[in-house]
């Protein structure tokens, strides 16, 4: 029988800002999608983009534990 893939939940992440493109380390929360965020280096306010779900799954390198629960649900992964 095939081993079950394991995915890990990211503890934070990189959300990389879209106006001066500097990386902000962001604590991931496992119930919250973020839908903005302030950037500390330019104060630009991002807002997600409407074709993502949040701004970990828009402007980061990684995806928010919504989505990651959506897929581990549909691929078969286990979460941890
Ligand atoms: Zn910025
Ligand atoms: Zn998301």
């Amino acid at each position: 029988m095939a081993k079950k893939r394991i995915q890990k939940i990211p503890k934070n992440v990189i959300l990389k800002c879209p106006s001066c493109s500097g990386k902000n380390k962001a604590i991931v929360s496992i119930d919250i999608s973020p839908q903005s965020f302030i950037c500390p280096k330019c104060n630009f306010d991002v807002k997600n983009p409407l074709t993502q779900c949040c701004v970990i799954c828009a402007f980061s390198d990684k995806k928010c534990p919504r989505t990651l629960f959506m897929e581990a649900r549909v691929k078969g992964f286990e979460l941890r």
